[in-house]
């Protein structure tokens, strides 16, 4: 071989090499690496949660709650079969009639906790246990019970597998809360009560927030903010219009679980 044609060879596979790093580079921007999710899910904190939007929403604005909804893997928190939906703007079926809640309301929430980082938060309603792997980010200790056995199973076993070790779960009716664990800086309840339960009112410290939407179920509730004071005393701001699956157990008069339930 010639030698100008050996220099026309090795340039032409130089560009080459370029031309197949600048695409490699490109692609492990846009898929992050090894997570093919991963543009997806910033995406969707960008167009559905830092942004007013299509819908005028309230942004979420706290840096943390943001950075917690760029890291957890939804898709991970949904059936396998849905997963190419887990980004989309809206709830999504987990099984047992329940929902993983939208990511704009799983932010919210979150932010209107105001948790630092010693914080020791209690969720009622586990369901896939996204909300409670957001909140782990945030949080110190993230308590979550959920009432459906199956449910409560498999999110354990899913969060200590994504090890998340800061979260703690139950099976059992969290209208009682989590005594030995209380009183909490926050909680949040992510089905719809009739009445705020009493005893969560006690688990929560003085100065401790907690999100609960209150209303009829199947119907719009009010996603409620409820602040105790230093002195004890409980102030209540309605936040916004929701809908979230019932609540179950004591506080609708003791029905079991296993109701259909629609929306967040
Ligand atoms: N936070 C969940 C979404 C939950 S949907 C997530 O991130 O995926 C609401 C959940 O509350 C359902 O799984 C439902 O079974 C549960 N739930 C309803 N009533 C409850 C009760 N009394 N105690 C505990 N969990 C309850």
């Amino acid at each position: 071989m010639s030698k100008r044609l050996q220099d026309l060879l090795s340039s032409a596979l130089f560009v080459c090499a370029i031309l197949a790093g600048t695409v490699v580079a490109k692609y492990a921007l846009y898929s992050g690496g090894s997570d093919p999710f991963e543009r997806q899910r910033l995406e969707m904190v960008q167009n559905q949660i830092a942004t007013s939007g299509y819908w005028g929403r309230d942004p979420v604005i706290d840096k943390k709650v943001l950075e917690a909804m760029r890291t957890v893997p939804r898709h991970k928190f949904v059936p396998t079969a849905i997963r190419s939906r887990a980004y989309n703007d809206s709830p999504l079926p987990i099984g047992h009639g329940q929902t993983i809640s939208q990511p704009y309301i799983v932010a919210y929430m979150t932010e209107m906790l105001e948790c630092d980082k010693d914080a020791v938060t209690l969720e009622i309603g586990t369901g896939s246990g996204y909300q409670a792997a957001v909140l782990s980010r945030i949080a110190k200790k993230v308590y979550t019970i959920e009432i459906v056995k199956a449910l409560g199973e498999e999110a354990a076993e899913r969060l200590k597998e994504l090890k998340y070790k800061n979260v703690e779960c139950r099976v059992g009716d969290g209208y009682y809360g989590w005594e030995e664990h209380g009183p909490f800086d926050a909680i949040v309840v992510t089905a719809a009560t009739s009445h705020i339960p009493p005893p969560l009112l006690e688990q929560l410290k003085p100065g401790g927030r907690m999100a609960i939407p209150v209303g009829p179920p199947m119907h719009v509730q009010q996603l409620m903010l409820i602040v105790k004071q230093k002195d004890g005393s409980i102030i209540k701001r309605s936040v916004m219009a929701v809908r979230f699956v019932p609540f179950i157990g004591k506080a609708e008069g003791g029905k079991g679980p296993g109701q259909s339930a629609p929306t967040e």
